[in-house]
């Protein structure tokens, strides 16, 4: 069951309900914990800085660059805030760098959702590091020139704040908060893994900033963002190896961690989609991949507990533990049918719409005009009298070859 029980992690329920309930929590217990954290201060203070680092060390080889930037922005703002930060805000010098941090550590997350997913041991990661170091000397030189000017017509007039909510000033706030949902918004959208990232480290960094008073608020909340980056990773690498990219379904590789942990009955069946070359040279190999994750989206919701895989190509894979096969050919029939009832509207790939209004035009216009189906043929073998997957798989895809013979789109056993 391990591929598909991670199903929950890369939901975008789970990766915005997630943070969302663990700083709802933080904001709940943090008055409390107190007297518990200062006795872990000096574990507390230093763990950040351990999390962002591994996180950027495995993004390297985990491809996930985006996340590794996100975890490196977050390890220089939490050194700043620790090593400059822990002076009163009525000091014109911190105040002034807590005003530049909370302004452009967002700033800089935000941009993440857009920039390419690039290792950071490349050139891009080279030039955004230079980025960084940019902004950095610049904010050095603004606090060098204005921290002893008298500064109080900028925090009365612009940047105030209500000292009895947070010193972060409102307008600020404002930023923050506008940055941290349209980032909400991105995992609600597209659900990337690298979009989880940004979004945990605008809220727990937000959250930092509102809440500068907080004593620990600074190593609690990026401690936990740190985590949530380290879960996200591991998710997402389990997301590569086992999740077939294009149609969203596990894939070969799960396949045969599952077919290792069989019990003594089961059945296996191989589905494979009836003249599909002849469908990619028609339509188009682009509409092809369509069919192929409509197949597979279908194929989700076969009943009987069974578990679908993508084996390769057009070919995928159909597993029920503690059936056998006399039991699933039912149920594989149904959805035989569903696929081939399916009426597929073929669009041009090349003149999409470019509004709404348009495309629900140009849709009614082709489902009139270019609606077609596909078949799929199902071969089924189930694990008596011979108990090994690989001989009951090669029975399901012999039983799948008869199905082709005999004319498609039909189920065999
Ligand atoms: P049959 O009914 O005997 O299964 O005929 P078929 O044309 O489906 O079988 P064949 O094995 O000759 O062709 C399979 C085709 O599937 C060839 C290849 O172009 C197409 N195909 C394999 N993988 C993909 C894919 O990921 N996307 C698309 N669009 N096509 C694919
Ligand atoms: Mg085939
Ligand atoms: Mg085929």
């Amino acid at each position: 069951m391990l591929p598909l029980s991670f199903d929950v992690f890369r939901s975008a329920g789970f990766r915005f309900g997630l943070p969302v309930c663990l700083a709802l929590s933080t904001l709940f217990l943090l008055e409390y914990a107190q007297y518990t954290l200062v006795t872990y201060q000096a574990l507390l203070f230093t763990l950040p800085y351990v999390l962002f680092a591994l996180v950027v060390l495995l993004s390297q080889p985990f491809n996930q660059g985006r996340t590794g930037l996100t975890a490196l922005l977050m390890g220089v703002a939490y050194y700043f805030i620790q090593n400059y930060l822990q002076a009163p805000l009525s000091n014109n010098e911190t105040k002034l760098i807590y005003v530049l941090l909370s302004a452009l550590l967002p700033l800089n997350l935000l941009q993440i959702h857009i920039l390419p997913d690039k290792r950071l041991h490349s050139r891009f990661g080279g030039y955004y590091l230079l980025f960084i170091v940019m902004q950095i000397a610049w904010s050095a030189l603004v606090v060098n020139h204005f921290s002893h000017s008298d500064l109080d017509w900028l925090w009365d007039s612009y940047l105030f704040a209500i000292p009895s909510f947070s010193p972060m000033p409102i307008v600020l706030f404002l930023l923050s908060i506008a940055i941290t949902l349209s980032s909400a918004s991105t995992i609600l959208k597209r659900n990337l893994g690298s979009d989880q990232t940004v979004f945990v480290s605008l809220l727990f960094s937000c959250m930092t900033f509102v809440l500068f008073q907080f004593s620990f608020i600074s190593s609690t909340a990026f401690s936990i963002a740190a985590l949530i980056l380290l879960l996200n990773l591991v998710t997402c690498s389990h997301e590569l190896a086992f999740v077939d990219q294009l149609t969203g379904i596990p894939g070969r590789r799960a396949l045969e961690t599952e077919l290792k942990h069989l019990g003594r009955t089961y059945t296996l069946a191989m589905l494979d989609v009836d003249h599909f070359k002849k469908f990619n040279d028609t339509y188009g190999h682009k509409t092809g991949d369509d069919v192929l994750k409509l197949v597979a989206q279908i194929m989700k919701n076969t009943k009987g507990g069974a578990q679908v895989f993508r084996y390769g190509g057009e070919e995928f894979t159909i597993m029920y533990k503690g059936k056998e096969a006399n039991e699933c050919k039912a149920f594989l029939d149904d959805l035989r049918q569903e696929i081939a009832a399916y009426d597929l509207i073929i669009r041009d790939h090349s003149t999409r719409p470019d509004n709404a209004k348009k495309g629900e035009k140009m849709r009614k216009k082709e489902e009139k005009n270019n609606s077609t189906n596909v078949t799929v043929s199902i071969g089924i073998a189930d694990s008596f009298p011979d108990h090994n997957p690989d001989n009951v798989l090669k029975a399901a895809d012999q039983a799948l070859y008869k199905a082709k013979q005999k004319g498609r789109n039909r189920v065999m056993l």
